[in-house]
This record gives structure tokens, sequence and C-alpha cells, in this order.
């Protein structure tokens, strides 16, 4: 087991980073702080995308867009910061849909995008073109082209992944998830050329929902040997501190689906994919267990509440790779 110091290590590879929204998009940061100008690739959940109003809302890449250009709004936890809300005032006023909310600034990004996507673009080259606009120069691309849909079985019944987390709040019980569309989907190409490189340094998965962000990445078809065949280490930093999650329904899902809500188990559930986990340090009475799972562990401050908190965990993580690869 390693105890962080910190460091700064910046690797001679490319590092490619899963993550879903929020909390993935915070590691996100810290990466991007760390390394060089397309160095990082960060591959983002597509599986919770949804049309409303019209317009095709990317949740977890806006969220990874905000949070790397720094308008990302963390008091609120999610949206653009300094957001006004006119144009949801005005939905109001029309008898519109109001459960999700839109701000004016997201609204142009929506808009922007269906606008493009209409037009014939991939959702990549979309995503591009509104990293560029936003000063961004990580690599940011969608886990897949394809259609991917989250379904939650509840005890309220089959609802679609927004209806459950934004309008119902998570409240229902989880009993069960899938992928609508998942057999058919393909892993961006971009992706499963830098898995197969041999400038990969580092594959870290964020602190991000396993079930709900992070698997539907992980069942595209050939991502998990495509994992396991890389040349870099897998790492994955645990979502859940001191049996809770940070912000989200993570914990809670975990005990619906009679898991222990526990760094732990989320070690447990990535299983043979990983090379290292990093625990938080309110944690560190896991690390033995976590070893016995056969993973190098490494224990550190894992709350990411600033710039400097993120760019911190970020060096944290890749000097933790680092070691793993040097051993192996
Ligand atoms: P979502 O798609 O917006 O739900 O965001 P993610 O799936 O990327 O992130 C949700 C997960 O991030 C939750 O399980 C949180 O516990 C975790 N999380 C949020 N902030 C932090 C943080 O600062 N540190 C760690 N370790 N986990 C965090």
């Amino acid at each position: 087991m390693s105890t962080a110091i910190g460091s700064s290590a910046v690797p001679a590879g490319r590092v490619l980073a899963l993550t879903g929204g929020v909390g993935g998009a915070k590691l996100a940061r810290g990466l991007a702080g760390v390394l060089k100008k397309q160095q990082l690739t960060i591959a983002a959940n597509t599986a919770d995308d949804f049309d409303y109003w019209g317009l095709r809302i990317c949740p977890d890449l806006d969220s990874v867009m905000y949070a790397l250009a720094d308008l990302n709004d963390d008091q609120r936890g999610w949206g653009v910061k300094d957001e006004t809300w006119r144009t949801l005032i005005a939905m109001r006023r029309l008898g519109g849909d109001e459960w999700f909310q839109i701000g004016d600034q997201d609204a142009a990004t929506h808009i922007f995008r269906t606008q493009m996507l209409a037009s014939g673009a991939s959702l990549a080259e979309v995503t591009g073109k509104l990293c560029r606009g936003l000063g961004i120069a990580a690599i940011l691309l969608p886990m897949t082209e394809s259609r991917v849909a989250t379904r939650v079985k509840t005890d309220r019944g089959d609802l679609e992944f927004q209806e459950y987390f934004v309008r119902d709040q998570c409240e229902p019980a989880v009993r069960g998830l899938s992928f609508d569309g998942i057999d058919s989907a393909r892993l961006h190409p971009d992706i499963v050329e830098l898995l197969e490189s041999d400038n990969l340094s580092a594959i870290v998965i964020c602190p991000s929902n396993p079930f709900v962000s992070i698997d539907p990445i992980l069942s595209l078809p050939r991502c998990r040997e495509l994992l396991k065949a890389a040349k870099a280490p897998v790492i994955a930093v645990s979502p859940i501190i001191a049996g809770r999650a940070v912000k989200g329904p993570a914990a809670k899902m975990m005990r619906e689906l009679a898991m222990p809500a526990t760094a732990t188990a989320v070690a447990h559930y990535y299983g043979d994919l990983l090379d290292g986990y990093v625990l938080d340090e309110l944690d560190a009475e896991h690390a033995e267990d976590v070893a016995a799972l056969g993973l190098e562990v490494c224990v550190a401050p894992t709350v990411m509440t600033s710039v400097a908190s993120k760019v911190s965990l970020a060096e944290i993580v890749l000097d933790f790779a680092a070691g793993i690869s040097l051993r192996n």
C-alpha cells in the first residue's frame, strides 16, 4: 500500500480517463491541469443523453466541458456558474416542461449541438467544436457515436434515466439497470486506437457512479477486453468515501442492489479490470481488503473542493500509475 504524498509526475505517454458527469469531471479537470495539451483524452458516458425541448442534451459531456473550462457551478453542483434562467421562466409561462432545468448559457450548448447534429456532424465533432469554443485543450470524446440509453428498473416501474435521476430525484428503489442499444453500439474508434496504442501511460476510472456512469462505458462491446489488454495500468478512484457518496445516489443504489455501500465493494465490482485503486484517507482501514483483491492500493485525500485539490489528486493518481508501470 502507498500513502500518497503527491509529486508532479507528468507521464511520457498519453492518459485516458473514463468518466461520468460531476464527480468524474472534477478529476478530469485536475488531470487537465497536470498534463500537456492533447496528452489527455476523456471518454464520457453518453447513456444519460436524452431529448428535451427538442434539444439533444448530453449531461456528462457537458459537465466535463464546463469543468474543464472552469465554467461549472460548484455550489449548485451542475450546470454553468453565473447562470440566468430567463428561457426556463419563459418556457414555464408557455406551459412547457420544466422538470429538467436548463439555464440560458446551457441552452446555447444544447442548441449548438442539436443544430450541428441535424446538419450531419458526429457527436465527437460537435463536442470538439464546443470544446474549442470554450478554450479546452484536452480531447473530450463521447464513449460512442451510437445511441445508448440507460433504463432504470425500480419499485415504481421502468424509468428512463433522467426521469429517475432528475424528475424523481433518485427516490425510487433501484432493482436493476439496462442500457438500450449497447449490444450494437461501438466504442468510439479514437478510444479504441488509444487503448491499442504503445503510447498510453495510464487509464483512470474517475470517481463516478459505477452503475450509471462507468458501467455503460465498460458494457460497450470489447471495452473490458481492450482495457485489460492495454499496456497501461488501469486505476480507479473510489467514488464512495466512508460509506457515502459525495453527491448522488451511488451509495443508495449499492444498498438497493444488495451490495455493501463501501469503497471496497466498488473495487470488487470493477474486478479484474483494475491494477490499482485509490481509497480516500477516511477509508484507510479498507486497504488490506482491497489488496486482498490483488490490487495495488493508494490512500489519499480524494475530496475535491477546489482546483488545487483536483490537481493534487490528479498528480497522486498519475504517480501511483507510474509506480505500478515501473514494477510490472
Ligand atoms: P453524475 O453523472 O453527474 O452523477 O456524476 P458522476 O457519476 O461522474 O459522479 C457521481 C459520483 O462522484 C458520486 O458517487 C460521488 O460520490 C462521486 N464524487 C463526487 N465528488 C467527489 C469527490 O470530490 N471525490 C470523490 N472521491 N468522489 C466524488
